[in-house]
């Protein structure tokens, strides 16, 4: 792929016939006139997906009814697909379940996290992460911290290594941010955290599928991540979580529910925890969820015969490069708000605009352009500004997609079509 910028629509169309991994568009089901850039807030539908869940419904359940828990494997979903996704991510199969939301594994994670470091020392009463952190885990490390006696103390990206101290107990980080797309160094900064005595926990929800993640290397105790961005899941799929195999045996999380036991089916009535990550799952698993969640993982594992993650990287890299370089070239009333370094960001681009983000990424819609909209924090200077966000998924998406979708934007800015008052009546899901 040629470094040089990329100046013709010839020259995208021309990386698109030489990209190893164009033929995986194919594994999609896209809707026509739709250049989708917002796959890192639901990915799109695989092709596979709609026969097997099918499949689920009508054989597994339909047929084989509560015969299919043993005959199709259901109790082993979370472990079969928790190994997929482990190969996604450097953890060893067995170590990496699918099972509740991102919400709950966060919960469950940061609460046997918070365990350890109150066993290991008293003193350690400090909660670290980054004040524009996507706030679903914000909320939980507040209601965690509040209920433990632990305090949580929210810093801007570049203060946080510093702020790790003989005080620190966890540092909770999502490793790319979810609004400007920075990604952290994970092992620079586990390694921080390790040096001042303190646990860390990484949220891969913008990585997992996006960018190459390597748990074991970048010194993570714990991760979880969702299922439902860049694995291609479906709306609301199952999440996963990661303890390190040093960790895992040794302490438990509290929602100790009847399928991370030891032996479920005994039906004793004392709690005995499974061996392994298997004691992070909770209550049942959700079977269809899990179906679908399966082919989204699927479409990644099929990478893995055109380069995997490394030319997943190298093509986002690559193609949000040249969003970027068009969009400042042709829009000069739009910033670039996410980091111009390749090292530290992750698959989305994203730009603000002073007064009309909402409108403008409303109007881009009404084109077949779909990304999304985040409103600013005018509270905190420095994520102040509302921004339209574009993520970049190299399985379906083109290079002449990248090209075509900067030129859409800049005729929604420069016709001022983001005037009309459809596009400023704001919605409930932005
Ligand atoms: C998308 C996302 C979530 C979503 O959590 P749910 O429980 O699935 O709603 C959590 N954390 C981060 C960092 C995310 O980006």
């Amino acid at each position: 792929m040629s470094p040089a910028p990329v100046t013709t629509r010839a020259q995208a169309a021309a990386l698109d016939a030489a990209d190893p991994l164009a033929p995986l568009r194919e594994l999609f089901e896209l809707p026509p006139g739709v250049i989708y850039l917002d796959g890192n807030s639901l990915g799109a539908l695989p092709r596979a997906t709609a026969a097997r869940v099918r499949e689920v419904v009508e054989q597994e359940w339909g047929q084989g009814l509560i015969r299919s828990w043993n005959s199709a494997g259901w109790m082993t979903l979370a472990s079969r697909i928790g190994d997929k996704i482990g190969r996604l991510v450097g953890a060893a199969p067995g170590e990496l379940v699918v099972t509740d939301s991102t919400s709950v594994n966060v919960f469950k994670a940061l609460s046997a996290a918070l365990t350890m470091a109150r066993l290991a020392s008293p003193d350690r009463r400090v909660i670290v992460s980054e004040r524009s952190n996507f706030p679903t885990d914000l909320y939980i490390a507040e209601s965690l911290a509040r209920e433990r006696g632990f305090e949580l103390r929210l810093l801007d990206a570049p203060d946080l290594a510093a702020a790790l101290d003989t005080r620190t107990a966890v540092l909770m980080l999502t490793h790319v941010n979810y609004r400007n797309g920075m990604m952290h160094d994970m092992a620079a900064l586990s390694r921080a955290a390790h040096e001042a005595g303190a646990l860390v926990i990484w949220d891969l929800a913008h990585s997992a599928g996006a960018v190459p993640v390597d748990l074991h290397g970048g010194g993570a105790d714990f991760a979880v991540g969702c299922g439902y961005k860049y694995l291609n899941g479906g709306p609301g799929a199952p999440a996963f979580v990661w303890v390190h195999p040093r960790h895992v045996d040794h302490f438990q999380q509290p929602l100790s529910g009847w399928i991370g036991h030891a032996a479920p089916f005994e039906f004793t009535p004392g709690y005995r925890p499974a061996a392994g990550i298997s004691r992070y799952l909770c209550g049942t698993p959700a079977v269809l969820s899990m179906a679908a969640l399966e082919c989204g993982v699927d479409t990644l594992l099929a990478a893995e015969r055109h380069g995997g993650m490394a030319a997943i990287r190298t093509k986002s890299l690559a193609m949000s490069r040249l969003f970027a370089a068009r969009v400042q070239a042709l829009c000069p009333a739009l910033t670039l708000a996410s980091p111009r370094d390749d090292a530290h960001r992750g698959s989305q681009v994203c730009f603000s605009h002073p007064a009309h983000a909402y409108a403008i990424m409303q109007a881009l819609i009404a084109r077949g352009v779909i990304g999304d909209f985040r409103a600013g924090d005018p509270a905190h200077p420095p994520d102040a500004a509302d921004i339209l966000r574009f993520g970049f998924t190299p399985l379906y998406l083109r290079f002449v997609d990248a090209w075509d979708a900067a030129e859409h934007l800049h005729q929604v800015l420069a016709a001022e079509e983001w005037r009309r008052p459809e596009f400023n009546r704001r919605q409930a899901v932005t």
